[in-house]
């Protein structure tokens, strides 16, 4: 199984209601599965959007950081438990590998926003991401992939 931000598949599960669709997970989506931690966190769509402040997401799961939306309301629960539901499908199902969303408080790998709501960018990793790296998940951005890089992890890792 190979996991995918739901909201690169096309998907209308992120905070605005809208989607990110990518051209090329959306034509091999057959083989992907689609995954929307903050959703998993029963956040509702359309949501007011979130950052993290104080931290990344490792220090959201060593809790010296937290996630805030704009409203300034403390979400980081729903981020943790969305991102426990997501790790619970990687232990039942055996997966190794994860295609998330760049830039996001759930699932940014290298980059997200800086808790400021004005549009800066830091290096760190979402929740979610950090979550599933933790727990030996190679993770990967729609940043990364080509179509090449896309063939060679459905190859290695997606099985019918
Ligand atoms: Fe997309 Fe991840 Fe945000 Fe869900 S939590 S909308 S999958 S970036």
């Amino acid at each position: 199984m190979i996991l995918v931000s739901s909201c690169l598949l096309g998907n209308k599960v992120k905070y605005s209601g809208g989607s990110n669709d990518n051209e090329l997970l959306m034509r091999y989506s057959h083989y992907l599965t689609a995954i929307c931690p903050e959703s998993a966190g029963n956040l509702p769509i359309p949501r007011p959007p979130a950052e993290l402040q104080n931290g990344d997401g490792r220090d959201v799961l060593k809790g010296t950081a937290k996630v805030v939306n704009k409203d300034g309301k403390d979400v980081t629960a729903h981020f943790i438990q969305g991102a426990k539901n997501i790790l619970d499908i990687v232990k039942k199902h055996r997966v190794h590998v994860a295609i998330l969303k760049a830039n996001s408080p759930s699932c940014g790998k290298d980059v997200i926003y800086d808790g400021s709501f004005s549009g800066n960018k830091i290096d760190g990793e979402g929740v979610t991401a950090a979550l599933l790296k933790q727990n030996g998940v190679k993770v990967y951005s729609e940043k990364d992939l080509d179509e090449n890089t896309l063939q060679r992890i459905i190859a290695m890792y997606w099985e019918a």
